[in-house]
Parts: structure tokens; C-alpha cells; sequence
């Protein structure tokens, strides 16, 4: 592994190129490849992904690791984006892989993607989806209930397997957005609770079962994050139960996962959670408190997903009609349609994301108005940015570039409105290729049958 490899301070894709005086207007280029010219190739909207800048990010998270712990593991959180070929990706960066269903497990072993190297995580995995796992040979499950820990240990056994497990915690952090706040009690469906006790109870229970080998605690606080506090209180909280740990079996836990959640920049007045910045901070917790309790320094995990791909992809989209509002205070609203929206980007209507977007084929010198980018969806709420300033010439044919698309878009969308999902395409050094394609009609009629009725009472 390079030992340059810095976490990329542009908030977008590295390679993302913009000539234009304005901030919002000007031709727009990927890795070389003119935005114009790869809508044209391979259709609108398209994710776009920067394999470089992906490569850079995962690498300087990766290094980042090892300098600050000397070691450990990076588990990229497949739900973030997965395909076969990101995962092909992550076996050549030799990272590990978070998954959690079955599907994401199956895109996984599609890339040959090691099993050893994969954790299973999900409050409420199947039996189906434990045993495929378990048989799969993935190195960890990550379980979440006192119902799994008998799930889990009794598929184990009836395959005549020891299966590695760890517990997900909740710490009693709620690290939301910009804040965290400590709470007693965890009223949310993930993990057991350490202060109601239920976390050591688990690990009792765990270690009752000789089919299970416990090797470490996970926590996963929240996601967006940009504070480095929450993560640290966390890392506290887990190492006293370590501790715990250690005083009532006399060995120690080897293995710590403090999970994933770093925040990234959607706009320009937004900036990222630094790798430089908050690896370094948790691992100092983590070392001082260890000290404290006489612990050896676990093995540390972390599972980011967004930090890795979001700032990755940028989507384009043509701009299809527009038209004017007035205000109830008497002043004007421009409404720019896509040809997508809620179905490829859910993230604003679902919780209100906040987005920008550059018009991306010519610079505009137009007046910059106030407007609404919406999509094509049957919905009021289908809005990709509520409020951003935009040339006022904006009109059909144009090209419109959302970054910081990668993460949470692609692998949330639906086909409401049976609109088909976008192609993800990667661009590097003026090259592109899709490694997703587009869903065409006949995808979207292949579910429909025509069954006679079957007998069932
Ligand atoms: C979602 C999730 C992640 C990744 O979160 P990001 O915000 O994408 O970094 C990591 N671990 C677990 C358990 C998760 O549920």
C-alpha cells in the first residue's frame, strides 16, 4: 500500500473537473470523460463513480488503521453501494466486507470476495441467511439478540462448526448529526444494551455455547457524524466492558469493532470528518484506557461505508421541463424536473438530506435564481434540493450534476413508478465502463406471472 495515500480533501469525486467562472455553471469532466459525452454513451441518469478517488479514500482509511492502532481491519459497509465489481475492488485493496442479508452476501461470493474476510451483520438475520453464512465460511457473524445467540449456536452445531461471533453493544450514545448525547437507556432495535446489563448478559450466554467462539464487542453509533466525542465516549464505554470481561473469565477479548458512521460533505458549506482526525482521537481513548485497565490493545475494526464511496460518484441527470412559481411573499420559485428523482435518491424525501447540484454542460452568466430540483415521480415530496440558487436559463436538454451521490443512493432505489434504476458507471483516466447496467422493460415485467390458483386450504 502507497504510503501517500491521503484522505482526498475535495469534498466530490477528486477527479471531478469544472470549467466555468460561476460556481454553478461550466462544463463538467470525471477522470477525463466529459459529462456531456458519458450521458450520451450510457444514458441519463447515471451514477458516475471515480475509481481513483474510491481506491484513494478506501486506501487512506486503511492506512490511517495502521498507523494509529499498527494494524486492525476495515470492513467497508457493503449497504452504503455494492456491486460485483466494487467488490472486486475491496478484495484487491484487501479489505473486509460488512454485509447484511443474504443478497449482499451473494454479490460478495459472485467477486470471489474471501469469506474469511466477511462480517454478517442485521438485527434480525434469518435462519436461511445464518446458515448460508455459517456454511459459506464467513469469519464473523455479528449478533444482535439474546433470540440469535440460540440461532446462531444451534445452526453452528448442527453443521458441526465453531462459528467466530461478536456482540453489537449499544453504548448509550446517540450521535446523530453535529451533536451526541448520552443516554441511560437505548430505545432503539439494534444490540444489547451495556447499562441495562443485557450486554454482559449476552456475553454470558455466549459463552455457554461451545459452538460459538466470542472474540470481540461491536458498536455502530449512528451514521453521519461529524463529531469526534460520541466515537470516543463509545470506545470508553466498550473498553470498561472489556475489562468487565476480563475480571469475570480471567482472558481477554481480543478483538474491538467500533464501526462506521463518519460524516461526509454534500455541499460546499459542509466539510468531512477527517480520517487523520478521528482515527488518531479514538485510538488515543482506546490506548489510555486499556493502559488504565491493564488490558493488551485489542485488535480494532472499523465499518465505514459512506466516507469511502459518497463522495465517490456524482449523478448526472437531463433537465427536462421547467416552470415558475410565486411565492405566497410574492417572489418566485423555479421548478427544474430530472429525469429521475426519489427513485434513485431517496435521501431527501426519507430525511430531509440536503444536496447541491451545478449545472454541468455550458456556463451559464444568467442571474442565479432561487429553485427546486425535482423528479419525475407521482409525488409532491419528490424533490432532490428544496432551495439552491441556479442559473435562471436552465432549461430542457441541459445537464445536471448532483455530487456526492454515492452512497445510499443506487443501493436504496426503487422502481416506483416502474422507472428503472440508473447504470453505475466508473471513469478513470478517460476511460468508462459500466459495471451496472441499466434495467430495461422487460426487467421490470420479468417478476409478473401468470399461475393457475394452487390448492392451499
Ligand atoms: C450502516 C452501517 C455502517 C456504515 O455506516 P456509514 O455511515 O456508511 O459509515 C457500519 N456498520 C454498521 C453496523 C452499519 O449498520
Amino acid at each position: 500500500m502507497s504510503s501517500q495515500s491521503k484522505y482526498p480533501t475535495s469534498l466530490f469525486s477528486s477527479n471531478l473537473t469544472f470549467t466555468g467562472e460561476n460556481e454553478n455553471s461550466g462544463v463538467l469532466a470525471i477522470a477525463g470523460c466529459s459529462g456531456e459525452k458519458l450521458v450520451k454513451e450510457f444514458g441519463s441518469p447515471l451514477f458516475v463513480i471515480d475509481q481513483a478517488d474510491f481506491f484513494l479514500r478506501a486506501k487512506s482509511w486503511r492506512q490511517v488503521l495502521d498507523t494509529s492502532f499498527g494494524g486492525g481491519q476495515l470492513y467497508y459497509a457493503a449497504k452504503s453501494f455494492i456491486c460485483v465489481e466494487v467488490a472486486k475492488w475491496l478484495k484487491e485493496l484487501k479489505l473486509g466486507l460488512d454485509v447484511c442479508s443474504a443478497g449482499e452476501l451473494a454479490v460478495a461470493l459472485a467477486a470471489d470476495f474471501p469469506a474469511s474476510d466477511i462480517e454478517f451483520h442485521g438485527n434480525n438475520k434469518s435462519e436461511s441467511e445464518i446458515t448460508t453464512a455459517i456454511k459459506a465460511g464467513v469469519g464473523t457473524i455479528v449478533i444482535d439478540s439474546f433470540d440469535e445467540i440460540t440461532r446462531v449456536s444451534d445452526i453452528a452445531k448442527s453443521l458441526n462448526k465453531t462459528q467466530k461471533v461478536y456482540l453489537r453493544l449499544t453504548p448509550g450514545i446517540d450521535a446523530h448529526t453535529h451533536e451526541f448525547i448520552s443516554t441511560a437507556h437505548e430505545d432503539v432495535k439494534f444490540g444489547f444494551s451495556i447499562a441495562s446489563g443485557a450486554a454482559n448478559e449476552a456475553i454470558k450466554k455466549c459463552m455457554e455455547q461451545s459452538s460459538l467462539n466470542l472474540t470481540g464487542i461491536h458498536c455502530h453509533i449512528g451514521s453521519q457524524i461529524f463529531e469526534v466525542d460520541g466515537f470516543k465516549a463509545a470506545a470508553q464505554r466498550l473498553v470498561a466492558v472489556l475489562a468487565t470481561f476480563r475480571d469475570k473469565y480471567s482472558k481477554e477479548l481480543a478483538e474491538l469493532n467500533i464501526g462506521g458512521g463518519y460524516g461526509i460533505a454534500y455541499t460546499k458549506d459542509e466539510s468531512a470528518i477527517s480520517p487523520d482526525v478521528v482515527i488518531p482521537a479514538i485510538a488515543s481513548v482506546i490506548k489510555d484506557e486499556c493502559a488504565k485497565a491493564k488490558l493488551a490493545l485489542p485488535r480494532i475494526s472499523i465499518e465505514p461505508g459512506r466516507a469511502i464511496v459518497g463522495p465517490t460518484t456524482t449523478t448526472l441527470y437531463l433537465v427536462g421541463t421547467t416552470k415558475s412559481v410565486k411565492l405566497d411573499n410574492g417572489s418566485e420559485r423555479r421548478y427544474i424536473s430530472v429525469d429521475g428523482g426519489m427513485s434513485e435518491n431517496i435521501r431527501p424525501a426519507l430525511y430531509g438530506a440536503v444536496y447541491s447540484a451545478f449545472l454541468a454542460n455550458r456556463t451559464s452568466t444568467a442571474k442565479s435564481i432561487s429553485s427546486r430540483v425535482v423528479g419525475k415521480h407521482c409525488e409532491t415530496g419528490d424533490i432532490l434540493i428544496s432551495e439552491i440558487n441556479l442559473p435562471s436559463d436552465i432549461k430542457a436538454g441541459d445537464l445536471l450534476a448532483i455530487p456526492a451521490t454515492g452512497a445510499y443512493g443506487r443501493s436504496m432505489a426503487s422502481n416506483y413508478n416502474h422507472i428503472s434504476r440508473p447504470a453505475v458507471i466508473t471513469v478513470i483516466n478517460g476511460t468508462a465502463r459500466v459495471i451496472l447496467r441499466r434495467e430495461n422493460e422487460q426487467d421490470l415485467l420479468n417478476l409478473d406471472v401468470d399461475q393457475p390458483p394452487r390448492q392451499i386450504s
